[in-house]
């Protein structure tokens, strides 16, 4: 299973699995982590790592963000171009072929927007949240 194929009930589960993260300034609170040193972020390690730092603040969350709200506009865009080729051209909805658009279109974007190629589209069709957190 990769993130094309994960459902709202799912991810809800997923999340839904622990009532609090166990961040590391949550362990050293905790004293499963002694060294105070050892609170920092394990993505960016540049602050303690809170669970506001880590889901908001961390740059790896803020770079997961834009690239989640490129594939959601990328979802919309699509949408509407189905849409009207429905109404203009008798076309017929096609959800297998509307994934297949975002996928296409999205990883077009990300490559326009990060002027970068770090996933090929092979990659990028498999799991695009890897290719966005390894830029
Ligand atoms: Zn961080």
């Amino acid at each position: 299973m990769n993130c094309w194929q994960i459902s709202s009930s799912q991810g809800v589960h997923l999340l839904g699995k622990r009532r609090w993260p166990q961040t590391r300034d949550n362990l050293f609170w905790r004293r499963v982590i002694q060294d105070e040193g050892e609170q920092n972020c394990v993505m960016c390690g540049s602050e303690a790592e809170t669970a506001v730092h880590l889901f908001v603040y961390c740059d790896f969350a803020v770079q997961m963000r834009k690239g989640m709200i490129m594939i959601w506009n990328a979802v919309i865009w699509t949408l509407w171009l189905h849409r009207n080729k429905i109404v203009f051209e008798n076309g017929i909805g096609d959800v297998e072929g509307l994934v297949a658009e975002v996928k296409i279109s999205s990883s077009k974007w990300w490559i326009e927007r990060t002027q970068a190629t770090p996933c090929l589209f092979y990659e990028w069709n498999q799991e695009p949240l890897i290719c966005i957190g390894s830029m």
